[in-house]
């Protein structure tokens, strides 16, 4: 075959003509591999990739390096078996080509191959774009947690974007998407719903919008806003139904959060027992709550656009209006007043208002009243100074007269010194000059007022003393007890190692106080421990505990103990439980303790039982 195409085939002119007229790249070759014929755009395109001219009956393997050539005659082996091949080629400056052979049949063998070869650039740029903004789509779908569906009606087909996989909980592609896939994802309270939506949609051709909840795979409970669209055709028939889910579940989250918080500070506002208020800039009310009924005989309505001022004691009102200056100004700032708000029935009560300017919160934009009824608490203040008063008039009355009793028995005792000690030396002076004279009743007689006068002298300094004790004015300073407790024990040295006894002392605190009397108080109370011993050698511990306001010392014994009937009455003057012979004393001791310890801001108590032993508390106010 030379050229031309034999039997029912056109004249090679003619073709030639045709094959020209086209744009693609057209070579036709026989199964030797000859060029057998080619267009005017293959010759073009030989010249300029090839580098030479297509010539009519040259092998088309001389186009190729002998590299390439024994691959492409395997290739055009293939063909020449009939096998199609195509090819797509990126060529320098961007053109893409495809290349197709095809083997030509001819009464079932193939003798012909052709080759052609098309400009594919504007398509695959088309093609890469498309590409470029699904993905572009995907990823707007993936921020905005949106994926969509597409129903074709009449082939059932279904199809999903890779978002409304992962809203389903699903990997993009892990399942065939269809209608029945996508409902089993809905939650079953809302199948119906969902059904019932979209036959309306159906039916009407409207588009719908609605919200579900559906449960992915991964068993999330999901909130999803549904949006549809069905498209019909000319005829009106049902074609497409294209629709979008979001996942608003965040968001629902967040909306019933707040709704929650919105009812909880409602219901606090509405059933409180405060009147709370808002008022405007102008001070006109806005708001008042329900407790306003129970509080001023006023319904909530009744007051709404009313002026504030109007309900204000109009003795309290010149009072108040520097403060209100001071709450505009002061914008957040809560301030607490006290005043009279005036019922229905004109009547006054007394409320404490936190008052708070919010005029810049936007959805506030008002002054904020929270009023509490404090009547009650007005009546007691009320009642309490009165009895303050009262209080501090009989104080007076009863320091004044302390004053003059202490004075009193400090003039006595030291009075009576003077007659007694006369008494005592000339009792002395009795004995001793008239001896003689004397006979032994007498003389008995004579000691015996000795002894009297002694002991009454005894008293008279202990009265002295108590008179004295019981002020801490002016002398109070910082005081290491341990060293003062040290001190004291020096004075017991004797006595405790003559009976064998132990005085242990734990770690004491610093404390503010009298450092005289803290001696003599400790002094009276460990005297009184050796004083009142058991047969056992005693044993004295003195400790010390911490609390809130005060310290509390402690001084415990082993020794006699004490009745707990006389647990107070031994604080009192002159009570005593043994009498003179059997232990010396004058039953004051105790008492200038309990003056001592209640100077300081405290108290004194025992606790003891018979034969069992003692332990004397006092506690000491703390002080700054
Ligand atoms: P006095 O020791 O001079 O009698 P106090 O006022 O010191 O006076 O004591 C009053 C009374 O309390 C004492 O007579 C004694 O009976 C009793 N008493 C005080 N301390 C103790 C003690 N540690 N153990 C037992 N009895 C005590």
């Amino acid at each position: 075959m030379n050229g031309d195409i034999p039997g029912k085939y056109p004249t090679t002119d003619f073709l030639q003509l045709v094959l020209d007229s086209t744009r693609e790249i057209f070579v036709v070759i026989d199964k030797s591999l000859n060029i057998v014929i080619f267009n005017k755009e293959a010759e073009n395109a030989a010249v300029h990739f090839l580098g030479k001219p297509f010539v009519k009956g040259e092998s088309i393997l001389n186009y190729a390096t002998p590299e390439r050539q024994e691959k492409l005659k395997i290739m055009y082996a293939e063909i020449l078996q009939g096998t199609q091949k195509k090819y797509k080629f990126n060529f320098p400056g961007g053109k893409i080509y495809t290349l197709n052979f095809q083997p030509i049949f001819d009464s079932g063998t193939v003798n012909y191959i052709s080759l052609t070869c098309v400009d594919i650039t504007t398509e695959e740029e088309a093609l890469l774009q498309t590409l470029k903004n699904q993905e572009l789509l995907q990823r707007a779908e993936s921020i905005a947690g949106l994926g969509s569906w597409e129903w074709d009606i009449s082939s059932e087909k279904v199809v999903w974007s890779d978002e409304l996989f992962r809203i389903m909980g699903l990997v993009p592609g892990e399942a065939e998407p269809s209608k029945h896939l996508g409902f089993s994802f809905v939650h079953p309270a809302d199948v119906t719903k969902a059904e019932d939506i979209l036959l309306h949609s159906f039916k009407t051709g409207d588009p719908y919008s609605t919200e579900i909840r559906i449960i992915s795979k991964d068993n999330q409970h999901k909130y999803i806003h549904c949006q549809g669209i069905i498209l019909r055709n000319e005829a009106g028939r049902n074609v497409k139904l294209i629709g979008t889910f979001l996942d608003i579940t965040n968001k629902k989250l967040l909306e019933d959060s707040i709704q929650k918080k919105e009812q909880r500070f409602q219901s606090l506002v509405e059933k409180s027992a405060d009147m709370m208020m808002q008022v405007s800039e102008q001070r006109i009310i806005t708001y008042a709550s329900p407790a306003i009924k129970a509080m001023t005989q006023y319904n909530s309505e009744e007051v709404i656009g009313i002026r504030l001022g109007t309900f204000i004691h109009p003795d309290d009102l010149e009072r108040l209006l520097p403060e209100f200056e001071k709450i505009f100004k002061d914008p957040g700032v809560p301030r607490v007043l006290e005043y009279r708000i005036i019922k229905k029935d004109g009547s006054g009560i007394w409320v404490e208002g936190t008052i708070t300017n919010l005029l810049h919160i936007p959805g506030v934009n008002s002054i904020v009243l929270n009023q509490r009824d404090i009547s009650q608490r007005k009546e007691t203040e009320s009642l309490l100074n009165q009895l303050n008063e009262t209080l501090e008039f009989r104080a007076r009355e009863l320091s004044s007269s302390n004053i003059e009793l202490e004075r009193f028995a400090y003039v006595a005792s030291h009075d009576l010194q003077e007659p007694l000690r006369m008494v005592s030396s000339f009792l002395t002076l009795l004995e001793s000059r008239y001896a003689a004279q004397l006979d032994e009743k007498a003389k008995q007689y004579i000691s015996f007022a000795v002894d009297g006068a002694e002991r009454m002298k005894r008293l008279i300094n202990d009265l002295l003393e108590y008179s004295r004790t019981g002020n801490t004015r002016g002398a109070q300073e910082k005081l290491n007890m341990n060293d003062l407790v040290n001190t004291v024990s020096l004075v017991f040295k004797n006595a405790l190692e003559e009976t064998k006894g132990l005085l242990e002392v734990d770690p004491l605190p610093m404390i503010v106080a009298k450092k005289t009397q803290m001696i003599q108080l400790f002094q009276n109370l460990v005297g009184n421990a050796l004083k009142y011993k058991s047969d056992a050698p005693p044993h004295i511990r003195i400790r010390a505990a911490e609390k809130n306001t005060k310290w509390v010392f402690s001084v415990e014994d082993n020794g006699l103990g004490i009745p707990e009937k006389f647990s107070e009455d031994i604080f009192n003057i002159f009570h005593r439980l043994h009498g003179k012979n059997e232990y010396e004393g004058t039953g004051i001791g105790l008492a200038i303790c309990k003056k001592i310890v209640e100077a300081h801001g405290g108290k004194i108590w025992v606790k003891a039982a018979e034969k069992q032993g003692s332990i004397f508390y006092f506690s000491i106010k703390k002080q700054q």
